[in-house]
């Protein structure tokens, strides 16, 4: 990931999104077109999806990225992301899409954190801190590897408040705001602001948005955006 001669890996033309997901697709399509880099999906290629056996955001980020990359040919981004509650010792972290079950019931994967919270003797009245990750790693065919991570903390708020956004939006405040990320609009959240990315800031709200200024930074050809 470091060195001199890795420093001038970028990413550019044809790039595979090793995702099956049509959301993440349309978001990563919007945020790479700018540079100049045409995202095309790994369910469009017809490729199959590897098992997350990591332990870590990262590892299962690399994990898919590094199958995309061997299978297609082309250079691969992956992302892996969650919510990690610090008084549950980080769950349900890289398996909070596990804990919707099946139906993807984020109601239901909500109250299970509270009543798992509650039950440890943090109820909503306490301060209940929790982050979000979204881990991106990039892999190319020859095998080289690059990661990044955007994190944003907040409190957890119960009950649940907005309709928008999905997953546990509705329990998460960010730090520095009044409103849920159930509150707030998708640019609000998800939104990437290059200016204050440029003057050296976090350039985004979200996890994700962060996550991928660092990649930008790193990867994009600058001045694009
Ligand atoms: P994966 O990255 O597709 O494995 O799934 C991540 C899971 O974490 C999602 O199903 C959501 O439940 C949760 N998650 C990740 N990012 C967010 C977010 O921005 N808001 C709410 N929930 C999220």
């Amino acid at each position: 990931m470091s060195g001199a001669s890795e420093a001038a890996r970028r990413l550019s033309g044809r790039v595979v999104i090793a995702t099956h997901n049509p959301g993440k697709l349309a978001e990563m399509r919007e945020l790479l077109a700018p540079f100049g880099v045409e995202a095309v999906s790994a369910g469009e290629l017809g490729l199959a999806e590897p098992d997350e056996t990591g332990t870590t955001f990262a590892e299962n980020a690399a994990i898919k990225a590094r199958a995309a990359a061997r299978a297609s040919g082309l250079p691969a981004l992956a992302d892996d992301s969650g919510i990690c509650v610090e008084a549950l010792d980080g769950a349900p972290g890289i398996f909070s899409a596990r804990w919707g079950g099946p139906d993807k019931n984020f109601v239901a994967a909500m109250s299970r954190i509270n009543d798992e919270l509650v039950m440890r003797g943090h109820g909503p009245e306490s301060r209940r801190r929790a982050h979000f990750v979204s881990a991106l790693a990039v892999a190319w065919p020859d095998g080289h590897e690059a990661l990044f991570e955007g994190r944003v903390f907040g409190d957890l708020v119960w009950p649940p408040r907005g309709d928008r956004g999905f997953g546990y939006d509705p329990v998460f405040r960010p730090d520095g705001h009044a409103r849920t990320f159930g509150e707030m609009s998708s640019q609000e959240k998800h939104g990437v602001d290059w200016e204050d990315a440029r003057s050296g800031g976090p350039g985004g709200l979200s996890h994700r948005a962060r996550a991928f200024v660092l990649l930008a930074r790193a990867l994009l050809q600058q001045g694009e955006a």
